[in-house]
């Protein structure tokens, strides 16, 4: 079997203009074709994601026969360049294009993907309503008023969800986003997260699970504070993304002095990335992006490599259908499952038709596509309006 095609596309919603999912499609010479997507949907990077799996696609992927995954994914990394020094675009392409050769493997083989991962560990994933700061309707919205963040957490609630996960200070009174959370919180912006996070605790009571997103915006001493006056006081389950990755001390830091498990991972690539955290036990919760951290052949290397240290797995997904999918597969497969990620944008009408099917929780729970493959397909009605590149 050889590759013979690559379709690149840098998806526009016209009715979220911030978001771009990068999705590439490769076909092989026995009319097989795979999809894969590149972690970079949001903020800055998917227009240089495209245009670097367009460069991989041509330098090495045309001609290839994509049952060599270990052979490719080592010749992405060792050929390039630019991978060795670990970054967001060159992760993201070879991600996607990883990923894409798996999806044609499980087809080709006529299994669903988690089969060729090991079989079926968890039948049924737990899955969580993630980002409450958006709201937890049809369209996202910024949440200011405590009563807010509790109609939020009801409605999330209502669907089944037994878990939530929310920024509570991502906004500050005025609708302003608080990109830099480095200094000591002044009392009265204090005061503000802990009433939003009372309103949510109190509207779900203790029965239900609260995680604590941070999105890497605080300082190493504001997270300590952040841990001890939200996380701990409102008994979360776990604080996600307290400060940066540049540095791993600051996670040493604040895990000796925050009390609650902290969870991180989706800025780091490959098991180089991870090692420090590993080795210096500072993150009980791995959460590995599989359109970032290097596909679906580095992200299970990752997560058995995480195992070794008793951390506990839950894909980061913040993406187009197709990560949603690949990560249910992962996520079935591996014994140190936590639970799932759904994120507000994966409910929303402008992501799910980016592809043929939809997978959604019911009552707060997924299960991984039975379909062969990953079992997503493009819907290309609608990404075909912004195909990118086309390789052959
Ligand atoms: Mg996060």
């Amino acid at each position: 079997m050889k590759i013979n095609r690559i379709e690149i596309f840098d998806t526009f919603c016209q009715d979220r203009p911030q978001w771009h999912p990068v999705f590439v499609r490769i076909h092989t010479d026995e009319g097989i074709s795979g999809v894969g997507e590149a972690g970079l949907a949001y903020d800055w990077g998917h227009s240089a994601a495209a245009n670097m799996i367009n460069e991989i696609a041509k330098a090495r992927i045309l001609g290839s026969d994509p049952f060599q995954t270990e052979l490719i994914w080592n010749k992405m990394y060792r050929e390039g360049f630019w991978a060795a020094g670990g970054n967001a675009v060159f992760f993201a392409a070879m991600s996607a294009i990883d990923t894409a050769l798996w999806d044609i493997k499980a087809k080709a083989l006529n299994v669903p993907l988690y089969q060729l991962l090991g079989g079926k560990v968890n039948p049924k994933l737990r899955t969580y309503a993630s980002q409450l700061q958006f709201d937890w309707d049809t369209e996202a919205r910024k949440l200011i008023e405590p009563i807010e963040y509790a109609r939020a957490a009801e409605k999330a609630l209502k669907e089944g969800y037994d878990a939530v996960k929310v920024n509570p200070m991502f906004y500050d009174k005025n609708a302003n986003t608080m990109y830099d959370l480095t200094k000591l919180f002044p009392h009265n912006f204090m005061q503000l997260v802990k009433a939003r996070m009372k309103a949510i605790r109190d509207t779900v009571g203790d029965s239900v699970d609260i995680f604590l997103e941070c999105h890497s915006l605080l300082g190493a001493t504001s997270a300590i504070q952040v841990g001890r006056e939200i996380a701990e006081e409102f008994n979360c389950a776990f604080m996600e993304e307290p400060v940066n990755y540049l540095n791993s001390a600051l996670h040493d830091k604040i895990s000796a002095k925050v009390s609650v498990p902290l969870a991180a991972g989706e800025r780091l690539y490959f098991r180089h990335g991870m090692r420090p955290y590993f080795e210096n036990q500072t993150i009980d919760i791995l959460q590995p992006d599989i359109g970032l951290c290097g596909g679906i052949t580095e992200t299970k290397k990752v997560c058995d490599y995480a195992d070794l240290y008793d951390i506990q797995v839950q894909a980061h997904v913040c993406g187009g259908p197709v990560a949603t999918a690949v990560s249910l597969h992962l996520e079935t497969a591996i014994p140190n499952f936590y639970i799932h990620e759904h994120h507000t944008y994966a409910t929303k009408r402008w992501n799910r038709e980016l592809c043929i099917q939809d997978y959604q929780p019911q009552s707060g729970f997924m299960v991984a596509p039975e379909l062969p493959g990953i079992g997503i397909e493009l819907n290309d009605e609608v990404v075909m309006k912004s195909k990118a590149f086309d390789v052959k």
